[in-house]
C-alpha cells in the first residue's frame, strides 16, 4: 500500500555534464525517496490511505506531514519527467504557441521563469503552470505547489532546494538554473501541456 518511489527513465549520470549524477543519486534515493516514506507512513490507517496523491494536496493540505511530504512527493515526480539527456532546444505546436501568447516569446518565457526561480528566497520551487490552456508563472516556498494553492497545474518545475545544485553550483542558484536549460524535455513539458487542456 501506499506510494511508490518512481524509477528514473535514465541513469543517475545521463543529465552529466549539466547536472551531476552524485547530485541526482543523492536527490531520488534519498530525498524523494524520504518523502515517500515519510507520506506514506502519514497517511497509513487513516481515512487518506486511499486517496490519490492529488486529492491529498487539495483536500488534507491543512495537515503538515501530508502537506510537505506529498507535496515533495508529487513535485519530485513531475521533476524527473520534465528533464532528458535529450532535452534542451525549443518547445513547438501547440505549447509553443502558447508560449508565444503568454510570454511573446520562448526567451521570454525563459527571462521570467528564471527571474522567478532566483528571487524565490531559500528552499522552493519554479513553476510554469496552465489554467484553462492559458500558461503562467509562479513560484512556492518549501515542497508547496500551484496543485495546494489551487492556482493552476504545473506543466514544468525547478527544484531550487540546495540539495538540487549545491554540490556541483554551490550558492550559484543562477548558474544552475542555466544549465537546466539543457536537459528540459520540451516533448513531456508539452504532454503535460496537453493533458490540461
Ligand atoms: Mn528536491
Amino acid at each position: 500500500m501506499g506510494f511508490d518511489l518512481p524509477d528514473l527513465r535514465y541513469a543517475y549520470d545521463a543529465l552529466e555534464p549539466h547536472i551531476d549524477a552524485e547530485t541526482m543519486e543523492l536527490h531520488h534515493s534519498k530525498h524523494h525517496a524520504g518523502y515517500t516514506a515519510k507520506l506514506n507512513a502519514a497517511i497509513k490507517g487513516t481515512n487518506m490511505a486511499e486517496k490519490s496523491i492529488e486529492e491529498l494536496l487539495t483536500e488534507h493540505n491543512g495537515i503538515p506531514a501530508v502537506r510537505n511530504n506529498g507535496g515533495g512527493y508529487w513535485n519530485h515526480n513531475l521533476f524527473w519527467r520534465v528533464m532528458s539527456p535529450d532535452g534542451g532546444g525549443s518547445p513547438d505546436g501547440d505549447l509553443a504557441i502558447a508560449i508565444d501568447d503568454a510570454f511573446g516569446s520562448i526567451e521570454g518565457m525563459k527571462d521570467e521563469f528564471t527571474n522567478a526561480a532566483i528571487s524565490r528566497f531559500g528552499s522552493g520551487w519554479a513553476w510554469l503552470c496552465s489554467s484553462n490552456g492559458s500558461l503562467f508563472i509562479c513560484s512556492s516556498p518549501n515542497q508547496d505547489n500551484p496543485l495546494i494553492s489551487g492556482n493552476g497545474i504545473p506543466i514544468l518545475g525547478l527544484d531550487l532546494w540546495e540539495h538540487a545544485y549545491y554540490k556541483k553550483f554551490g550558492p550559484a542558484r543562477g548558474d544552475y538554473i542555466t544549465a537546466w536549460w539543457n536537459v528540459v524535455d520540451w516533448g513531456a513539458v508539452a504532454g503535460n501541456y496537453t493533458s490540461t487542456q
